[in-house]
């Protein structure tokens, strides 16, 4: 007996999770957060669909929190195995998960100091000591080499190209009748990408579980440069702040370096930058350990290092050098995380600079139904921080280019020669978004496609 059963992402782009079942053996490919709207939010705190300590081991495809976040609370629920993962993911993951059990005691601790919290006291879903248990478990394997995470289940990683460390995983499980091959996209970056290599080519296989984040949209044909350049000149001429949401690492990096190499052009002028993330720094690091993973050389590194060293860059580690940017008036930008404003520093920037008409709030990356960020983008008037509602008098743009996912041109494009899967899954995408590249998919290669919901489980027949 050989089953997939789809525990997360279906219908939305958080909270990854498909188990391989392959006789006695459970896999579990992600372990994500669910983010963004309140009901899905609560799934955090239910308990994992099968015990955790019958699940033999994780095999993770990256670092972001949507595909990482609840495997501590997984290990708190009781697993022990192994967390297979890439090396550079493996190096990352310790930043991220500290720094995602620090915002969740920080929200916790927030929402019991102002009193709007609905528990009563509001406690985090995990702490520092999770996350301790959880990164001993963590094994990395490099990309290209099968493993074996349990018996009946052989998996390998390729590059992904969506983030350092981002793999997408080729699955053979064993089955009456030979092995099936499952691939499990992850998620997809984009084609020439700044910084990033292109995804490898997908590998054949009987099932293909695909991302579908922009499954409905095609990024502007503009580059990454160009849009930033356009977006910062217009935010910069408005004499106030531009506030970046941005994931602190990798993006956080592209960001920055893509802003000096438009100041040392003279194409926008030279203004103050704050990185105002405590994770930067140490991220810088890793960045540099992994240099082979990036579309780079040597001098590039160096020129990201550079920008980074710049005297217009400035590093915000503790919280009163982030305080300190509030008495700023701009212009100048600040990039800070969460990337979809449901947490993190950023945060504190909105709470004080959506009201000043001068003020540029930039949008670079997804944003899921539910975040600030989608309510931003949809035009909201006010938005509630912190258990205050506070006026929205900024402008918002946004600046799709920046996005770290395929489109749906980039998925066909990835898709393109790999011999017709028995059954597609897409997974990892909204409704409409799903349903769109369903509709691509079928007319363009005339593959069987279906969108699964929580809870499904196929037979690997
Ligand atoms: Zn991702």
């Amino acid at each position: 007996m050989a089953r997939l059963r789809f525990l997360g992402a279906a219908g939305m782009v958080s909270g990854s999770r498909h188990l391989i079942e392959a006789g006695r053996s459970r896999v579990l490919v992600d372990c994500g957060l669910f983010q963004g709207e309140k009901q899905l939010r609560e799934r955090n705190w239910e308990r994992f669909p099968v015990p955790a300590d019958t699940i033999d081991a994780v095999v993770l495809t990256h670092g972001h929190i949507d595909h990482s976040g609840w495997l501590p609370r997984l290990v708190r629920e009781g697993f022990k195995g192994a967390i297979h993962t890439s090396p550079a993911t493996a190096d990352l993951l310790g930043l991220l998960l500290y720094d995602s059990a620090k915002c969740q005691e920080e929200d916790a601790l927030y929402a019991n100091r102002k009193g709007y919290a609905k528990h009563r006291p509001a406690l985090p879903l995990y702490d520092e000591r999770d996350v301790d248990r959880t990164l001993r478990l963590v094994k990395d394997v490099p990309r290209e080499e099968w493993f074996t995470p349990a018996a009946g289940v052989r998996c390998r990683f390729h590059d992904a190209g969506h983030m350092l460390g981002s793999s997408f995983v080729e699955t053979e499980v064993a089955a009456d009748g030979g092995p099936r091959r499952v691939l499990f996209s992850g998620d997809v970056g984009r084609y020439d990408a700044p910084l990033y290599k292109d995804p490898a080519a997908p590998t054949p296989c009987d099932y293909l579980v695909c991302e579908s984040t922009y499954g409905d949209r095609d990024h502007p044909a503009v580059t990454p440069l160009d849009d930033l350049e356009a977006a910062t000149k217009e935010a910069l001429a408005r004499g106030g702040m531009m506030l970046v949401a941005s994931f602190a690492i990798g993006r956080c990096q592209q960001l920055v370096y893509l802003l000096r190499t438009l100041m040392a052009a003279r194409r926008i002028p030279e203004v103050p930058v704050w990185i105002d993330s405590p994770m930067a720094v140490d991220a810088m690091e890793v960045f540099r350990k992994h240099v082979a993973e990036h579309d780079f050389s040597e001098a590039a590194m160096e020129g990201v290092a550079d920008s980074l060293a710049s005297p217009f860059v400035h590093m915000a580690k503790t919280a009163n050098e982030s305080k300190a940017i509030n008495s700023h008036d701009g212009p100048g930008i600040v990039i800070a995380s969460s990337g979809m404003m449901n947490g993190g520093r950023i945060l504190h920037h909105l709470a004080q600079r959506l009201p000043d008409p001068k003020t540029t709030v930039l949008v670079a990356g997804f944003q899921a139904a539910g975040t600030r960020g989608r309510t931003l983008i949809d035009g909201a008037r006010m938005l509630r921080i912190h258990g205050r509602d506070i006026p929205v008098r900024a402008a918002i743009r946004r600046v799709d280019a920046l996005s770290g996912h395929a489109d749906r041109h980039e998925l066909g494009r990835w898709l393109t020669g790999l011999p017709a899967p028995k059954q597609t899954f897409l997974v990892h995408g909204e409704p409409p978004a799903a349903r769109s590249l369903a509709e691509y998919l079928q007319e363009k290669f005339r593959w069987q496609v279906t969108i699964p919901a929580i809870g499904d489980t196929v037979e690997l027949a």
